[in-house]
């Protein structure tokens, strides 16, 4: 059975900052995740805060709000088959360290805090967080 979803990707700053948003978009389009719709923008701490705030009892909180808000970032609308997981897998770990060879964040990421791409997590999530930043 077909099971066509969207999900929300975010090319971090540390991304955006170093010109990877055409690479990173290549190689959602080469796994048959389209693009949707894109938009690049400067979010503030609280937007960040608020975009994040699943994490605000964690202890890396406010440096991710910070991060998150410390330049340009690009948010883009993914669908296509299984596409939720299918971008967790083409993301890599959360720790480029630890990140499988070929994903974005093993090629891309810098650190933990600077892995270069967000991905939703769930269906729900997914709707939230396209809501974000697209909502009419
Ligand atoms: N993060 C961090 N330190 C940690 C764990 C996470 O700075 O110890 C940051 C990292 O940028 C990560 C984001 O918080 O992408 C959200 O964490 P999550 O566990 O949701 O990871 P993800 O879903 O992005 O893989
Ligand atoms: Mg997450």
């Amino acid at each position: 059975m077909s099971n066509k979803e969207q999900t929300l990707s975010i090319i971090k700053p540390d991304a955006v900052e170093r010109n990877l948003s055409e690479k990173i978009k290549s190689i959602f389009s080469k796994n048959n995740l389209s693009i949707l719709e894109t938009k690049k923008l400067h979010i503030s701490k609280e937007e960040a805060a608020e975009f994040y705030k699943v994490h605000q009892s964690k202890p890396f909180y406010d440096k991710l709000c910070n991060y998150l808000s410390s330049g340009p970032l690009e948010a883009i609308i993914l669908e296509g088959e299984n596409a939720i997981s299918k971008n967790r897998e083409l993301m890599g770990a959360t720790n480029p360290k630890d990140a499988k060879d070929g994903t974005i964040r093993k090629l891309y990421g810098i650190s933990i805090d600077k892995n270069s791409v967000h991905g939703s997590d769930s269906v729900e999530n997914a709707k939230v967080e396209i809501n974000f930043f697209f909502k009419a």
